[in-house]
């Protein structure tokens, strides 16, 4: 049986082309004819070499008198080489094989990739996702990690109305100078055994004060000074940087589906990454500093930033080690409240 591809007949050391027909009979030899008639040249197919299938570029045969013949059909050369020469590695079998072939390189480059990716690149990817991840994403999370919380850490607050109303005062303060402007905050109250003298800042602009904390103060302006630097890593969207860094991959994915329910199981892990304090130590010195410009605009000194912060570690963890926690560790805090007061010197 005949079978046909219609193509262009480039002559050996030729630059034109003929329109031809490319014949194969069932004996396995093959002939190009030109104009219908006239016969270019003949030969045995399996000379014949068949370039491999690469998206629709049209297929090349180098024919053995040096000639080529080009196809655009590229289906009808594949069914030609099936009948012809069904071992032939340039036909189905090898596509099947060269995407295996392509596969394999694709897992291999993003593993690559990916290596790179934890690297050099997660900390910024982070960030990046952070600064636009939109506002309602911010409330599910807000939500969701208060949810949790109130669920096992944290207690209604014991304070008396007078002292809350005197908390919420000072927080107003606070939230005034705030980016996201007065209503973009709100503070909440909480009594805590569990996570002692701490302040936590969730994405949606909560921040949360505890009884505790509140009762280690000697200043007003301390406090002032704890809830400035919450509302700083509120406005600089820590939360969301330190929880996407710790989990990369399910936040691209929440955020690229959208999907709420992806991003409310991502919000569980939320508390215990603030709870520990995961900030870095260079998030934190971005908080105080922006906090430490913010109270010497308001005519409050940063030191009492500093001293809350030396107290805290006193009564924490006094001369041991310090766990985790709001203050982070020892040298750290001697580092950021000598910062602090440096700042209170600066022009
Ligand atoms: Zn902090």
């Amino acid at each position: 049986m005949t079978s046909e591809l219609s193509g262009r007949y480039f002559p050996a050391g030729a630059s034109r082309f003929h329109a031809a027909k490319l014949r194969t009979e069932i004996d396995g030899s093959f002939a190009v004819l030109t104009d219908d008639i006239t016969e270019r040249e003949r030969g045995a197919f399996p000379a014949v070499g068949i370039s491999s299938r690469l998206g629709n570029l049209p297929r090349r045969l180098s024919l053995p008198s040096g000639a080529l013949f080009e196809c655009d059909d590229n289906d009808a050369v594949d069914r030609l080489l099936s009948k012809h020469r069904p071992k032939d590695r340039s036909g189905y079998i090898s596509r099947l094989e060269s995407s295996w072939r392509l596969a394999i390189a694709a897992i291999v480059m993003t593993v690559i990739a990916g290596a790179g990716f934890a690297f050099f690149g997660v900390p910024y990817t982070a960030d990046f996702l952070a600064q636009r991840t939109p506002r309602e994403v911010d409330d599910i999370f807000g939500r969701e990690a208060l949810r949790t919380l109130d669920g096992v850490f944290l207690q209604p607050s014991a304070l008396s109305e007078a002292e809350q109303a005197q908390i919420q005062a000072i927080f107003a303060r606070a939230a005034r100078e705030g980016a996201r402007g007065e209503d973009g905050y709100r503070l909440l109250v909480r009594s805590s055994p569990i996570i002692g003298p701490n302040a936590l800042a969730l994405p949606d602009g909560t921040i949360i004060l505890t009884d505790e904390l509140w009762a280690l103060r000697e200043h007003d302006d301390e406090v002032l000074g704890v809830l400035m630097h919450e509302t700083a890593h509120v406005d600089r969207r820590h939360s969301l940087q330190s929880l996407y860094q710790a989990a990369i991959v399910p936040a691209v994915i929440a955020l690229v589906t959208g999907d709420p329910t992806q991003i409310a199981q991502m919000a569980t892990i939320l508390p215990g990454i603030l709870m520990q304090s995961a900030y870095s130590r260079g998030l934190e010195q971005e908080a105080d500093d922006d906090a430490a410009v913010i109270l010497q605009r308001i005519g409050s000194d940063p030191a009492h930033l500093a001293d809350m912060l030396e107290r805290l570690q006193r009564e924490v963890c006094g001369e041991e080690e310090c766990a985790p926690s709001w203050i982070g560790t020892h040298p750290e805090t001697a580092s950021r409240a000598a910062r602090l007061r440096g700042a209170t010197q600066a022009p």
